[in-house]
């Protein structure tokens, strides 16, 4: 098709052309002497996205889903017991991982529309009397319902059961789109991809933990080698990998940190909320509603529109991607069928995002869901007008102190 490829699937998400030039490099060796000037940066930049003080992050060549492989592998042991509430696609994979790598979890089975909840998981760690629970599990951004978890406040009910698990944070959809404090909400393990909010082609897994999940690594028992945690920190001292990185990869991360921040980070998770506000205007316009129960937990990064009943929400995608040219995100597990979900995450703009309504109306005309063509546009286009003269007018004051 003519023209651009409007994708706004939660991830992967657009590459920006200052990403995707930095990538353009031949091929180099991974042990020359100055190989580690490109290493230490991208540690130093990760950690400062992640907000980790005290700790370490590893970058695998792999995905979300080995990240949180390496993360249950250095820290726990057969038979441990974790606790996890599933609310969706994500916590659910998580959870069959965890099963299928030998561990017990006790699953907080919790209607998918809702977050973690604070007080169940403080009920659970109360009654385990024994401190047989090892971990807690929580998807910070559960991307198949637009859900966002409070993590301050999961690691408050932690602490108000005097527990001493670690605690485990997927933010493969979150990082560098959403605020996230992993020192001082004492995140032990987090995890993401780069194909989200690191605006690169997925291909890396990364792994951000504390010093207390790295002294777990010495009892942990799980089987682990190309994900262990002891051969990457070796290696890392020294700015070099126990195995061949992938060099393109790398240089598109340090490119898109730079990126995020030359805007700034507060700025980068300004803009989300700002977007996924206008979204969500967009959709009550529609006459719609998200799958997110409650606005406590509202994501900034992705919206999951739930059709009306009777109306086939992978008909519309279809119509979507083929008549428009436009992707947008299918509903998962149970969801199937019954929402499509818009990402807005990563390197987007109003004018990007406007498109994408646009195409969604059209879609969803095209299979009869009764509402005004250009009502969602229109929400969101006075929403982000409305911020932006906020905004200026606070740039105005700004500068005038
Ligand atoms: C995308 C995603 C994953 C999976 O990551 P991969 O990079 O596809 O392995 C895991 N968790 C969440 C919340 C995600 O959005």
């Amino acid at each position: 098709m003519p023209g651009r490829n409007f994708l706004f699937v939660p991830g992967p998400t657009h590459l920006p052309e200052r990403v995707a030039r930095a990538m353009m490099v031949p091929s180099e060796d991974h042990r020359s002497v100055r190989f580690p000037e490109l290493t230490f940066g991208l540690f130093e930049g990760l950690k400062r996205v992640f907000g980790c003080g005290e700790g370490e992050v590893f970058i695998y060549p792999s995905t979300g889903t080995g990240a949180w492989e390496a993360s249950l592998a250095n820290t726990l042991s057969p038979g441990d017991k974790v606790l996890a509430p599933r609310f969706g696609h994500f916590s659910h994979l998580w959870i069959d991982m965890m099963k299928r790598l030998g561990l017990q979890v006790e699953v907080l089975e919790t209607e998918w529309g809702g977050g973690a909840s604070e007080d169940r998981i403080a009920q659970a760690l109360r009654a385990d009397k024994r401190h047989e629970i090892k971990g807690v599990m929580v998807v910070h951004n559960e991307t198949a319902t637009g859900v966002a978890s409070d993590i301050a406040g999961v690691r408050r009910a932690m602490d108000e059961a005097r527990h001493p698990a670690l605690l485990y944070v997927d933010a493969v959809s979150s990082l560098g789109s959403i605020d996230f404090r992993f020192s001082e909400w004492r995140v032990d393990l987090a995890v993401t991809g780069s194909q989200k909010g690191l605006m690169l082609p997925a291909g890396l897994g990364i792994v951000c933990a504390s010093p207390r999940a790295l002294a777990a690594e010495t009892s942990a028992a799980l089987n682990r080698v190309f994900f262990s945690f002891a051969d990457m920190r070796k290696a890392n001292a020294t700015g070099y990998f126990p195995y061949t990185p992938s060099v393109p990869l790398l240089y598109g991360l340090r490119e898109s940190l730079s990126m995020l921040f030359d805007e700034g980070l507060d700025n980068v998770y300004a803009r989300h909320a700002r977007f996924a506000h206008g979204v969500r205007e967009a959709v009550a316009a529609w006459g719609l509603a998200p799958c997110c129960r409650a606005p406590r937990w509202y994501s900034n990064t992705v919206t999951a529109v739930a059709v009306p009943p009777r109306v086939d929400a992978a008909a519309i995608i279809e119509t979507a991607f083929r008549r428009y040219d436009l992707a947008l995100g299918a509903g998962l597990g149970p969801l199937a069928g019954k929402v499509f979900r818009i990402g807005h995450l990563g390197d987007l703009n109003e004018l990007m995002l406007l498109g994408a309504l646009a195409g969604a109306e059209m879609a969803m005309l095209d299979h009869g869901v009764s509402l005004r063509a250009g009502s969602g546009v229109a929400a969101a286009q006075t929403a982000w007008r409305r911020g932006s003269v906020a905004n200026r007018e606070r740039e105005v004051a700004a500068l005038a102190a």
